[in-house]
């Protein structure tokens, strides 16, 4: 064998063990995650930005390359509300989407305004209240439980709207007080305010006056099982106290009015 031939075969073999180490660098970037697509923005042609709220490891910014395209595999578990097993990729120092495996799918076909813009709505809340790289999966399994209850109808939206609103703020550690007044520790409580419940010579004018069944209502909201929450029914007089209380709450602890909430407010709930 000449010195030529020498050569190609060392440097042929380089590139075959540089080809391997580059595969074996890819194989072990590729890691499977479980999780639902909060956020879904078009870029060029055919890609999309997602963010995808992930179990175990919370929230993360996902590129989908020609998911656009109806013939592409990652078509469907591109798409908002999408709730699939991913593989993505992150050996290019962002994650790159492979594939999904749909494990539940929202709102297919829906032509229900409504439904549409509260999901849309909670989908913005979670991406604004959960943070990346903190990890969530009560959040998770409870935005799962609310987008399930909105599509299959298990109650009235308005009434699934304030739930989430307020149960939300409870699990990010705003629970109100609600043993007595907040003020003067006096038992009796007639008003809610974001941080707990107060008695008539405490309350300020901006807090909302209760009754003792929307007392009681706020008390079973924030302590319900998640699996059973979306299907407490209430009477009419009711749900106008909760919905206040959802709003004061969400002014007072997320300090911004969703442009996605101004959507809602502008739909016939009843
Ligand atoms: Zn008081």
């Amino acid at each position: 064998m000449n010195i030529r031939a020498i050569l190609m075969r060392i440097s042929l073999t380089k590139i075959c063990s540089v080809h391997i180490h580059l595969k074996r660098v890819i194989e072990m970037s590729k890691q499977k995650v479980r999780g639902i697509v909060i956020e879904a923005s078009n870029k060029g042609e055919n890609d999309r930005w997602l963010t995808i709220l992930c179990k175990d490891i919370g929230k993360i910014s996902v590129k989908s390359r020609g998911c656009r395209k109806p013939s592409s595999k990652l078509f469907g578990c591109s798409a908002l509300f999408s709730y699939c097993d991913f593989v993505v990729d992150d050996h290019l120092q962002f994650y790159q989407l492979i594939s999904g495996d749909p494990l539940a799918r929202f709102f297919v076909g829906c032509d229900d305004i409504r439904k549409l813009a509260l999901a849309n709505y909670f989908a913005d809340m979670a991406n604004k209240m959960m943070k990346h790289g903190q990890e969530d999966n009560e959040f998770m399994y409870f935005l799962l439980k609310a987008l399930q209850a909105l599509d299959k109808n298990v109650n009235d939206i308005r009434t699934i709207g304030y739930i989430f609103e307020l149960r939300s703020l409870v699990i990010l550690g705003f629970m109100p007080y609600m043993d007595n007044c907040i003020g003067c520790s006096d038992p009796h409580i007639e008003y809610f305010s974001p941080e707990g419940m107060l008695c008539p010579n405490c309350a300020k004018s901006e807090d909302v006056q209760l009754t003792p069944e929307a007392y009681l209502a706020i008390v079973e909201i924030c302590m319900e099982p998640v699996e059973s929450l979306f299907k407490l029914k209430y009477k009419s007089a009711v749900k106008k106290i909760l919905s206040q209380c959802a709003k004061v709450m969400m002014y007072y602890y997320m300090h911004t009015c969703f442009g996605t909430y101004n959507v809602t407010n502008y739909i016939d709930w009843y």
